[in-house]
């Protein structure tokens, strides 16, 4: 028999998530439904040696087990790498982390208790929500579309408020300076942390690059950072994904909470690729690789949205992002449901993310993500295409 509460999380679980996720793995298909690098842009010979050298010098450190927060040396190297005029971090401010899902994980389990709120940027990354799901937290939307943004209604009374800044996930939306102003005058005010997720704030192909809201709430400080900010970040788009290696920035008093939460979990990110990461770092290989991780995604951004406007601009409307990974595209249509859409899209050999799986209620049903990092230009032309034939067929059924 199932035990109870196994039951009731395969009950939560949502199944057009679970069916996209599944489809991508299918080699017919043209997948614009995840959110991958290319491979080629990962620097496969300089990794390698970095893990040769990492074992064979390093042996205590990246084969042993580590401190639960990390690697003293990798911690001081973030620490050193978001330190600012006007923001000073320590080592206490940084904790290592296996990947930003695992400090969503650790949000949700050592932040959240049953039934909290939570203030989400609306649609929000299925990651989070799905990291959450098991608390049952309650979401209030943050308008970023409203004309007078102002977040502090919405961060009253809830645990925290989450956003994705740079080039959402899913929408590839900014949140706009004064936006991220507003949202920490309303953390100050209403004593709510903040947390700024940060995968794409690197992936910047034009326009000035927004400070970040930790940088914000640090100007109101003297000394190691106490703000209310809770920054994630990682190497998953800067380096490799499969290295698992993200951190935590946030005052000393959260990453000692949020540690506890990791003892009772993995215990420690891999030594190893600790190591390899603060090597890359120091070294200045993530640096060096970053123009080649740009070019190639602005052209794939270019390529995408010249095939939507050739043949989906009469089906569905979108804003071109300035950074990123994804295209949000909403269906002209608000009779279409990108559910059954997706069902149609993969029998026409392409998968797209439906908007219902960055709801946490599931009730967007009329829009769409669509990833341009992972296939060549000639395959995002050909998925539109398979699209837009899937979208009409759903349309006249
Ligand atoms: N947050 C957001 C918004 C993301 O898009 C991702 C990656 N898809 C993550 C967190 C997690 O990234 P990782 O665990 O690979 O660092």
């Amino acid at each position: 028999m199932t035990a109870p509460i196994f039951a009731n999380w395969l009950s939560q679980t949502n199944d057009v998530t679970q069916i996209f996720l599944g489809a991508s793995e299918d080699p017919n298909l043209i997948n614009l439904a995840g959110g991958l690098p290319d491979p080629s842009v990962w620097p496969v010979a300089e990794l390698a040696s970095l893990a040769t050298t990492a074992m064979m010098d390093h042996p205590d450190k990246s084969l042993s087990y580590s401190p639960i927060p990390g690697l003293s040396d990798l911690r001081d190297t973030v620490a050193r790498r978001f330190s600012k005029d006007g923001l000073t971090l320590t080592r206490d401010n940084v904790m290592i982390v296996s990947g930003g899902m695992q400090a969503l994980d650790l949000i949700g389990k050592v932040l959240l208790d049953q039934d909290d709120i939570i203030a989400a940027q609306s649609p929000a990354y299925l990651g989070a929500i799905d990291a959450w799901r098991p608390r049952g937290p309650k979401y209030r939307a943050l308008d970023l579309e409203a004309q007078d943004f102002d977040p502090a209604p919405a961060l009253g009374g809830a645990k925290f408020a989450y956003t994705v800044p740079n080039f959402s996930n899913p929408t590839g939306r900014l949140v706009l300076l004064a936006q991220r102003h507003a949202l920490v005058q309303a953390a100050y005010e209403t004593g709510t942390y903040l947390v700024e997720d940060d995968p794409y704030g690197t992936l910047y192909y034009e326009g000035d690059v927004l400070p970040s809201m930790l940088e914000i709430s640090a100007s109101m400080y003297k000394g190691p950072y106490t703000g209310p900010v809770i920054y994630l970040g990682t190497l998953s788009k800067q380096l490799a994904p499969g290295l698992r290696i993200g951190w935590v920035i946030a005052a000393p008093e959260v990453i000692s909470a949020l540690v506890t939460g990791k003892q009772g979990g993995d215990m420690c990110t891999a030594g190893l690729t600790q190591v390899i990461a603060n090597t890359a770092i120091t070294s200045g290989l993530v640096e060096r690789i970053l123009p080649k991780i740009l070019e190639l995604n602005k052209t794939r951004r270019d390529a995408l949205c010249a095939a939507m406007d050739a043949y989906l601009s009469d089906l569905f409307q979108w804003r071109v992002p300035q950074g990123g990974m994804f295209v949000w595209a909403t269906a002209r249509n608000p009779q279409l449901n990108t559910d059954r859409l997706l069902r149609v899209a993969i029998e026409h050999g392409v998968c797209i993310s439906p908007s219902s799986a960055f709801d946490p209620l599931g009730l967007n049903h009329s829009a769409i993500r669509i990833n341009f990092t992972l296939n060549t230009a000639q395959d995002l032309a050909e998925g539109i295409q398979r699209l837009a034939a899937a979208t009409r067929a759903v349309l006249d059924t």
